[in-house]
């Protein structure tokens, strides 16, 4: 499997590692766009947000709650943050492994570029 985010979930590649379970890893973006920015992925490997199947309705579940409670800990949930998944293209989807962009520690701008 050559996927980048597949290899993070297993070990074989290093990361700055913040939750991880049977179904879900966090671990801090490598290019920061806010004072705090983790990527919750499942551990199973998904492209996109189109191939998620109806099946995986528990599995998105969890990666927000993940980004939910992990912004609680670190103390920002109160002030506020942001989560975002960007699909194909348009979207600017550049690591074809689902994640969940959890933003936090800075007011930040809408709409998006
Ligand atoms: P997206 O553009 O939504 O596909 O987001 C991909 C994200 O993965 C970007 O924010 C990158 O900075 C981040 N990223 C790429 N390579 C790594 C890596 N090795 N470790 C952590 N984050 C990464
Ligand atoms: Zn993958």
């Amino acid at each position: 499997m050559s996927c980048l985010f597949c290899k993070i979930a297993n070990g074989e590649i290093e990361s700055k590692l913040v939750y991880a379970d049977d179904d879900v890893v966090a671990f801090h973006d490598i290019a920061p766009q806010a004072p705090t920015h983790i990527l919750c992925i499942p551990r199973r490997h998904i492209s996109t947000l189109n191939d998620l199947d109806e099946a995986d309705a528990q599995l998105s579940g969890k990666l927000l709650l993940t980004a939910r409670r992990l912004a609680k800990e670190l103390g920002f949930a109160e002030d506020g943050y942001r989560v975002v998944m960007n699909c194909n293209g348009h979207g600017g989807q550049t690591v074809f492994h689902i994640h969940l962009h959890l933003l936090g520690g800075r007011a930040l701008h809408w709409p998006p570029g």
